[in-house]
């Protein structure tokens, strides 16, 4: 816990945000073949406690869960797409919140994978289970 609980850093600029996090990580060993920070848990860098990396800028191997809910076998390496970004950020934003509020810290992030879904012409869109649908499109 940093001395002062209200003071944070987070750092989610995309790709743009890659060299802010890498100068506030000190060091290149927490940087991963991309540049992407390496993060603890709970989404922080390790020893900055106060200093999160988030999406595209972070570098997150999390336990996830499947559309159902069902807990995977192995934790995962997040991809740079939204879902995650969006989920990194409310993560974060708890952690805060429960800071301010002087409460005990949330569990360690994990991924609410919803699967992936491609949209392929005007009228057809896949998803990661291989199904195929119509869509609405002009
Ligand atoms: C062409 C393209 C297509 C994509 N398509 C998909 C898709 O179909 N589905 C999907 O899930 N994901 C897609 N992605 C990936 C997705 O956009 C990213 O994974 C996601 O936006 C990451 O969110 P983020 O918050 O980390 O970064 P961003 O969404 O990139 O947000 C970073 C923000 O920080 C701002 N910023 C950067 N530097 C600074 C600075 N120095 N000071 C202040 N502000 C700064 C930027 O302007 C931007 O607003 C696509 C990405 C690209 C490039």
């Amino acid at each position: 816990m940093p001395a002062n609980p209200l003071r944070v850093v987070i750092v989610g600029g995309g790709f743009g945000g890659l060299y802010a996090a890498r100068a506030l990580a000190g060091s290149p060993a927490a940087v991963d073949k991309s540049g992407r920070v390496i993060v603890n848990p709970d989404l922080s860098i390790p020893g900055h406690p106060e200093v999160f990396a988030i999406g595209d800028t972070a570098h997150v191997v999390a336990p996830a869960r499947n559309l159902l809910g069902i807990r995977e076998k192995d934790p995962m390496l997040l991809p740079g797409v939204a879902q995650p970004a969006i989920q990194e950020g409310r993560y974060v934003a708890r952690i805060i919140r429960r800071r301010v509020l002087a409460l005990k810290p949330p569990r360690p992030f994990w991924y609410w994978d919803k699967g992936d879904l491609a949209i392929v012409g005007r009228v057809v869109s896949l998803n990661s289970q291989g199904c195929s649908l119509a869509v609405a499109a002009r």
